[in-house]
């Protein structure tokens, strides 16, 4: 299975992604978790993004594809991904039908996890207790929901023009989102 989570921060792809990658026997990939790993090893890159992460910001898209490139060569992105995090503009959606392409591995689905904004907020604000992230905090929150408003908003309209979309409801306990998405899924995960 090739397929794309979509939804604004806090909506629960991350975690969808963590519960679903056993049931379909692919790699949950999450640009953000790549990001934070090369933060926390100091890499030059990590170096590079940590600024932009903390203010809210996206990162370049060329480092961000890079480092979604080398990810996606590693022998168990060979059976399919779940990609989360990514694309996070309309550019970014270019260059992932390019790369995907290049690599043989079209996309087969994106999934739109739609959750009312309200519970988007509380939702982040129990995470920030939990987990500190550094950008989880209210002022980095606000920037990143406006981000995704303007910027990554549009990626949706992208992949229904070119069929590939779906809408699930991402409100209520954890297991029935899985469903509600496992439900969405086309059949088998044969290529398309
Ligand atoms: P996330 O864990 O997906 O919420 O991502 C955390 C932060 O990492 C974002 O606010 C961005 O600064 C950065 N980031 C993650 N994915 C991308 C991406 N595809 N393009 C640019 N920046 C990204």
């Amino acid at each position: 299975m090739r397929l794309v989570l979509l939804g604004a921060p806090g909506s629960g792809k991350g975690t969808q992604a963590e519960l679903l990658k056993a049931e379909l026997g692919v790699p949950h990939i999450s640009t953000g978790d790549l990001l934070r790993a090369a933060v926390k090893a100091g890499t030059p890159l990590g170096l590079r993004a940590k600024a932009v992460m903390e203010a809210g910001q996206l990162v370049s898209d060329e480092i961000v594809l890079g480092m979604l490139e080398e990810r996606l060569a590693q022998p168990d992105a060979a059976a399919g991904f779940i990609l989360d995090g990514y694309p996070r503009n309309v550019a970014q959606c270019e260059a992932l039908e390019g790369l995907l392409a290049r690599i043989g591995q079209p996309l087969e689905v994106a999934i739109k996890l739609d959750v009312p904004t309200e519970l988007i907020v509380d939702r982040i604000a129990g995470r920030a207790a939990k987990e500190g992230r550094k950008d989880d905090t209210p002022e980095t929150v606000r920037e990143r929901l406006r981000v995704y408003t303007e910027q990554t908003e549009p990626v949706a309209g992208h992949f229904a023009a070119i069929g590939k979309l779906t809408n699930v409801d991402g409100v209520g306990e954890l297991a029935e989102v899985s469903r509600r998405i496992l439900a969405a899924l086309p059949r088998s995960g044969a290529p398309a």
